[in-house]
């Protein structure tokens, strides 16, 4: 009998924890472990400590801290059960955990990968199980002991302890075997993420913004309202001496209006060059397109690097922002940057932009054994 066996017993019998709450695998836990039921309750366990992790700010509440337990206080209560069954409870305890249960550790996708029904976090766990072979309808034992690695939904796990009466709904997204996982994921960074032009097929609204991009929807509009603003300085000029001409206007009123126009003239003109200089830096190296290429550029040399666990874990964490899985089905999402000089005002820093990309994957499924593939 494993623990969601109890749990599950417990809760088909309506049988709440003492507090009437749901169990839950840390309650069970710390009752299987609470040495009352057996006839020694301990107090003096652990003391009250007013600390506070920020020095600035006086402790709000108090914290428990755990006494040696040599300063244990026991006293006698009546036991439920028996010290022989407390004490095999105990061992099972001390042997599941250096036998089965190894150290959780973190594999190449944890953190990175999200259930696509319920949103949940895909954790990756790690079990040995027996190797059984079906044969004419016998289930064989076999020799030996298998080592399964797999992600699955943080969610069901949690809901699978839980029984099924008690009218949790499951969440019915499937486990995906880490290395199946794993390859997927790195075949679609060396085959479409490293490749400029297979890349952009997933980058979202991307080619708006490589057809007009922000700035240079900017620039075109100040550049059409500068030459307005010159036209309009001429055909002021125009009139203006054909009013004086016409003897409509004494000369020094034309001069001192003439030479505002001048002014004005030059002024615009001078902010038209400045502009006009700012456009063909943005045609000739599109800031976009260089963008994506050194983006592609720089995984193709890192994922070459990428021989270990850890540079592949970096690799991964530093590429993609996330991967929702449904039912052997992923999407990879992550982000190029787009370094653009700020045209507006030259003091400020340039202006990161982003273009998110999405792309999508299969991961191949059922229970058949496969070797583990390298990345
Ligand atoms: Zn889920």
């Amino acid at each position: 009998m494993n623990q969601s066996t109890i749990l599950r017993y417990l809760e088909e019998h309506n049988i709440p924890t003492k507090n009437n709450k749901t169990w839950d695998h840390v309650k069970l836990t710390n009752t299987l472990k609470n040495t009352a039921y057996m006839g020694i309750k301990y107090f003096n366990k652990s003391n009250l400590v007013k600390e506070s992790v920020n020095p600035f700010y006086k402790p709000k509440y108090g914290k428990l801290k755990p006494r040696d337990k040599s300063e244990w206080l026991p006293v006698k209560v009546p036991p439920i059960i028996s010290v022989e069954l407390f004490d095999k409870v105990q061992e099972r305890f001390r042997k599941n955990k250096e036998s089965y249960k190894k150290p959780s550790q973190s594999q190449l996708l944890s953190n990175l990968v999200k259930c696509g029904i319920c949103g949940w976090s895909y954790s990756p766990y790690k079990r040995f199980y027996r190797g059984y072979k079906r044969q004419n309808r016998n289930v064989i034992k076999r020799y030996g002991v298998y080592e399964k690695v797999a992600y699955t939904c943080g969610n069901r796990l949690k809901q699978k302890a839980h029984s099924t009466k008690i009218g949790i709904v499951r969440c019915t997204n499937s486990e995906t075997i880490a290395h199946r996982l794993e390859f997927c994921v790195f075949t679609i960074i060396r085959e479409i993420m490293t490749d400029t032009a297979k890349l952009k097929n997933h980058l979202i609204g991307f080619k708006n913004k490589i057809t007009k991009s922000d700035t240079k929807l900017k620039l075109e509009e100040r550049l059409k309202i500068l030459d307005q603003k010159l036209s309009d300085i001429t055909k002021s000029e125009k009139e203006l001496l054909d009013k004086y001409a016409r003897g409509n206007m004494s000369r020094e009123e034309y001069v001192s209006k003439s030479r505002n126009c001048d002014r004005e003239s030059n002024e615009t003109k001078k902010k038209r060059n400045e502009l006009i200089k700012q456009i063909p830096n943005l045609h000739e190296d599109d800031v976009v397109e260089k963008s994506i290429r050194h983006y592609c550029e720089s995984i193709k040399s890192e994922l070459e690097d990428a021989t270990d666990f850890y540079s592949q874990r970096q690799l991964l964490q530093k590429y993609i922002s996330q991967i929702v899985f449904t039912n052997g089905e992923i999407v990879m999402m992550g982000f190029v940057s787009i370094q653009t000089k700020n045209y507006e005002d030259p003091e400020k820093n340039p202006s990161t932009d982003k273009i998110e990309f999405r792309i999508r994957g299969k991961v191949k499924m059922g229970m058949k054994k496969d070797k583990r593939d390298n990345y």
